[in-house]
Order: C-alpha cells, then sequence, then structure tokens
C-alpha cells in the first residue's frame, strides 16, 4: 500500500482484465519489448523517468552541436500511438514489490501504484565515478540529453571565455578539453572536440585561434578502445593524434574540480593538469533498481549493480520479472545497445509463450551484430564478426547503420541534412547554449530538498492515501 500525495487512478487499473505487463525503462531495451509485444492479447504500460527513447550512441553528436536532441529523443508516446494494447507512464520508478506483484512510480509529488501480471525491467545504468561522486559536479558524464546539453555549453561557453581572458595561462586553461575514459564514447567525444576547434570554429573568433586548443583523451588502461582489439585499437590511436587529440594511456584520475585534474601516471608520479572543460567517459553504475530486485529474489548483484539473471533473463524464484540491458549480467555481456534490444524482444516472447500456453523458448542466445567507433568524420572502426574494417569504410558502416536504428522517419531526414552540413562543410547547426542547460543541474543539486515542484505550476489536487490499483494482482 502506498501512500500518496495525490494519486491517477486511471495510470493504475487495466482495461477489461487483459494480464498486464509492466515494462519499466523507455531505452533500447523497455522500448523494443513493447514493440515486440504489439499483436497480444495484453495490456502494456510503459514507465519511464523521461519522456523521450534516447538513442545514447549518439549523445555526443548533440553535446558537440552536430544533431538537435529531438533527432535522438523522440517522445516514447509518439513511437507507441498506434499500439493500442500500449500505454506510456512519465515518472520515476522508485520501488518494485515482487511478492505484492506492483511497481511504485513517481512524478513531481504524484505517486502511482501499478500491479503487474509480467514484468520487464530495463532501467539501463548511470555514470559511474568508481567511487569518487564528486568528481561529478566538474567532470558531466554523457548519459542523457541533460548531460549532452550541458556539456555542449560548457565546450562552446569554454571557447567563449578564452576570447576575453588577457592571462595566457587562463586562456590554455579554457582551450584545454580532457576526455576521461579511452572507450567508443571516450573516442568519439575527443574526436568531435578536435574537429570542432580545428574546422569548424577555425574563423569564428578574433583574440584566440581555436585551432590551438589542446584536447586530451585519459585512461587508466594501456589501449584506445580495448574491445576492438589491439590492431583496431592502436589505429584509432594513430588518427586520434592524426586530428590532433593527445591520447594519455596509463593515467589514472585521483582528483577532479573546477581548475583541472590531477592525474597519477603508470609510474606513480602524480601531475597536475589545468582544464577548464572535463568530460567523464569512463564507467557505468547499473540503475538501483537492481539491488532492489536482488534484495528480495536472493539474485547475486555485481558490484556495478548489475543483476545476475537466470539463462532465460528471469529472476530467481520469479518467472513473471524478467530484467534486460544494462541492468543484468550474463555470460558477460557487454552493456551495448543490441544485448538491450534481442534481450527486450526475448523477454517480450517469453511472456507471449507462457500466456498463449506454450512451451518455454530456450535460453537466451546474444546474436553479435559487431561494434563500431568513430574518430573524425570519415574514419571510423568496424569489428564485425571476422571482419574488422578501419577508415573511409567503417565510417560508411557507421552511418547505415546509425541512420536505421535512429527511430522515425521524420528524424532520419535531419539527421542527413545536419551531418551533412557537418562532415561536408565546417558547419554546425546546433550551437545554442543557454545558462539553464549549464548551470542547471548544480543549481537544482544545491536546492537540494528545498526545490518545490508546485512552484513549476505542478501538482495541485489533494493527497490520497490507499490502494489505487483497485484489484487484486494475479
Ligand atoms: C554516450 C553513450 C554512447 C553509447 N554508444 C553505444 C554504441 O555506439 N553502440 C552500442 O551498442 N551501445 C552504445 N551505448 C550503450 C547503449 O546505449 C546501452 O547499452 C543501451 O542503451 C542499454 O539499453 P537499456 O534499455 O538497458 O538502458 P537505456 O537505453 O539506458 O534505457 C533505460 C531507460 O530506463 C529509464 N529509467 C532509468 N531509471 C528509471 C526509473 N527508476 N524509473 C523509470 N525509468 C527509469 C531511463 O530513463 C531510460 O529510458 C552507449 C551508451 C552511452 C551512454
Amino acid at each position: 500500500m502506498t501512500t500518496s500525495r495525490a494519486s491517477d487512478p486511471a495510470a493504475s487499473t487495466t482495461h477489461g482484465g487483459r494480464p498486464r505487463v509492466v515494462i519499466v525503462g523507455s531505452g533500447f531495451g523497455g522500448l523494443f519489448a513493447a514493440q515486440r509485444l504489439r499483436k497480444a492479447d495484453v495490456d502494456v504500460t510503459i514507465i519511464g523517468k523521461t519522456s523521450h527513447h534516447l538513442f545514447q550512441p549518439l549523445l555526443y553528436q548533440v553535446a558537440t552541436g552536430i544533431l538537435s536532441e529531438g533527432e535522438i529523443a523522440p517522445a516514447t508516446r509518439e513511437i507507441l500511438r498506434r499500439q493500442e494494447n500500449a500505454r506510456v507512464v512519465m515518472g520515476e520508478v522508485t520501488d518494485i514489490d515482487l511478492a505484492a506483484r506492483t511497481v511504485t512510480s513517481t512524478i513531481l509529488g504524484r505517486t502511482t501504484v501499478h500491479p503487474y501480471d509480467e514484468l520487464i525491467v530495463a532501467a539501463g545504468a548511470g555514470q559511474s565515478y568508481f567511487g569518487n561522486d564528486r568528481f561529478a559536479e566538474f567532470a558531466p558524464g554523457m548519459k542523457s540529453i541533460d548531460d549532452a546539453l550541458e556539456l555542449r555549453g560548457r565546450i562552446f561557453g569554454a571557447f567563449e571565455l578564452a576570447e576575453l581572458a588577457t592571462d595566457q595561462a587562463e586562456i590554455d586553461r579554457l582551450m584545454t578539453f580532457v576526455v576521461v575514459g579511452a572507450g567508443p564514447t571516450g573516442v568519439e567525444m575527443a574526436g568531435q572536440i578536435a574537429e570542432l576547434a580545428h574546422r569548424t570554429l577555425k574563423k569564428d573568433f578574433r583574440n584566440i585561434d581555436p585551432r590551438t586548443s589542446r584536447i586530451v583523451l585519459l585512461d587508466a588502461a594501456p589501449y584506445v578502445l580495448p574491445s576492438f582489439g589491439e590492431r583496431l585499437g592502436g589505429r584509432a590511436r594513430r588518427q586520434l593524434n592524426e586530428i590532433g587529440v593527445e591520447v594519455q594511456l596509463g593515467a589514472m584520475v585521483t582528483d577532479v574540480d573546477a581548475d583541472g585534474l590531477d592525474i597519477k601516471d603508470a609510474d606513480g608520479q602524480v601531475r597536475r593538469l589545468n582544464a577548464a572543460t572535463k568530460i567523464w567517459a569512463a564507467g557505468v553504475q547499473a540503475s538501483p533498481l537492481g539491488r532492489v530486485l536482488g534484495e528480495q529474489s536472493g539474485a547475486e548483484v555485481d558490484r556495478a549493480g548489475r543483476v545476475s539473471v537466470l539463462p532465460d533473463l528471469t529472476l530467481p524464484g520469479h518467472p513473471e520479472v524478467h530484467v534486460v540491458g544494462d541492468m543484468m549480467s550474463l555470460d558477460k555481456l557487454p552493456g551495448v545497445a543490441q544485448v538491450a534490444i534481442q534481450g527486450g524482444r526475448y523477454a517480450a516472447d517469453q511472456i507471449r509463450r507462457r500466456l498463449a500456453g506454450k512451451e518455454a523458448q530456450g535460453p537466451f542466445r546474444y546474436f553479435d551484430k559487431g561494434s563500431m567507433a568513430t574518430i573524425s568524420r570519415f574514419h571510423a572502426v568496424a569489428d564485425i564478426g571476422r571482419f574488422k574494417f578501419e577508415g573511409f569504410v567503417a565510417w560508411m558502416i557507421w552511418l547505415v547503420i546509425h541512420l536505421f536504428y535512429i527511430v522515425g522517419f521524420k528524424s532520419r531526414i535531419t539527421t542527413v541534412l545536419h551531418w551533412l552540413v557537418s562532415f561536408m562543410g565546417r558547419g554546425r547547426s546546433q550551437r545554442v547554449a543557454t545558462q539553464q542547460q549549464v548551470f542547471g543541474r548544480l543549481a537544482l543539486e544545491n536546492l537540494g530538498p528545498n526545490f518545490e515542484a508546485s512552484k513549476t505550476g505542478g501538482l495541485k489536487d489533494e493527497p490520497v492515501t490507499g490502494d489505487l490499483t483497485g484489484r487484486e494482482s494475479a
């Protein structure tokens, strides 16, 4: 039973007594699971913390002014508008009760309890600072549209401040950009900042020359793109050097503040790197809902917060609870979009079979379609089965595949136009950065619990206490 400031019975009841499938998360796992249930005789409720589905692999292009946020984040409600058995609910899931078979979500003080017969949990992962959460204040991660827009403001803003500065040391600090983490996200981000500084902005300023910017890609590991193997990783490193990115490996960040970073090198020496803009692309931590599920089901939860699932992606003793994507741990599968997509579809198929009284399908088998990362325009690396591609061919493969997975025809058209502007020309069509984007996160954190949602025109209706479901759970 949940005490709510206000309730929304309509959001928690079911239509016509069909089995209720609740999906937590509208990312790759959640959305593809919902779509797979399109023809099933069930009521699907997909609950998302945001109103959009996010194509995370292109976040770095929003942060560097190539794409607009709308192109990679279509409204979930719009995507599912023709799927009549699906309902979209916005809210953050704060609790899951496996015994009562309910999920509790909350938004701006309104709490809703959603009973389920089948549950798919696909709440993904957030940034991990490896126990140094204080770094987040100075080195934002890249996991959400908010993060990408904040970074866009910080990157373009650093050039603006450098144009005004008179002290050379200060200009150098403002024009040094450090990306922590040499995985695909870090490589793509560093490559795009280099292109921005060396191509796009080169004629835009009068007092500074953006081409003198210093772009540093750091990693504690000794390789760039370790999951791609030595050959492609080495190729990526050479290409980064060619476009002006300084790659520093075996370099562990020990502290971060507003002015720069402390770094411990492989030989144990500690040094200081002054940089106004720091970007954290180094680690992930699964949704805290993983621990909630682990505590109640006895499933193991690893240090990164991922829940160990059974081979059919369910929890021990709970065949009705499926965990997919970045939140789950099974056979060391990587945290990539295809694992989430295939896992979401598998869970949906499992539900359809069970409800139809059919035998369960075999264990989840991941089909590895390969991985790729862009370094700069016309240069990428791709590792697809036995084949390894680099340079322009890999970049073309990257382009076609990403275009295929962007959701929505309109977004594909405008994305192609923006890519033409940025890759054939030098422009970036999305250079808007507002103060709210740059300072909003820190301002909200400072306000803390004093921030009142009602000041924004939020909920006004009366508090209600009680069971909102109107129906016993199965
Ligand atoms: C910058 C970046 C670049 C990447 N590049 C690639 C790439 O090139 N190729 C690749 O294969 N993979 C890439 N990935 C990884 C890939 O995006 C993830 O593996 C994939 O998104 C995982 O899908 P998911 O459904 O598990 O989680 P997500 O897609 O993260 O979705 C999680 C959803 O759950 C919602 N949510 C979270 N908590 C709650 C809550 N408490 N209540 C309600 N909703 C909640 C979120 O809002 C989100 O909608 C990248 C990731 C990042 C961050």
